[in-house]
């Protein structure tokens, strides 16, 4: 009983400690985001080229793709 409970204490904590960060280091929102510091890299579900997040397209499934061309093609299993 009481191991669900830490449990969920556990995932709750995880969910609010990066939120709680980024409001804390999040002083200046910066407008002009010339150079990205990390930013996640996704892969093309249908080439399997990789590319920023930013950049890709998303699919009503949650997919991402390279272009929008990609993206009517659809996914495939390399
Ligand atoms: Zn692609």
């Amino acid at each position: 009983m009481f191991k669900y409970l830490l449990i969920a204490l556990v995932v709750i904590w995880l969910f609010y400690s990066p939120a709680l960060r980024g409001k804390r280091a999040g002083g200046k929102p910066s407008a002009k985001a010339d150079t990205p510091k990390a930013e996640t890299m996704v892969q093309c579900a249908h080439c399997g080229v990789h590319l920023p997040e930013g950049e890709a397209s998303t699919d009503e499934m949650g997919l991402r793709y390279c272009s929008a061309s990609h993206r009517q093609a659809g996914p495939r299993n390399l």
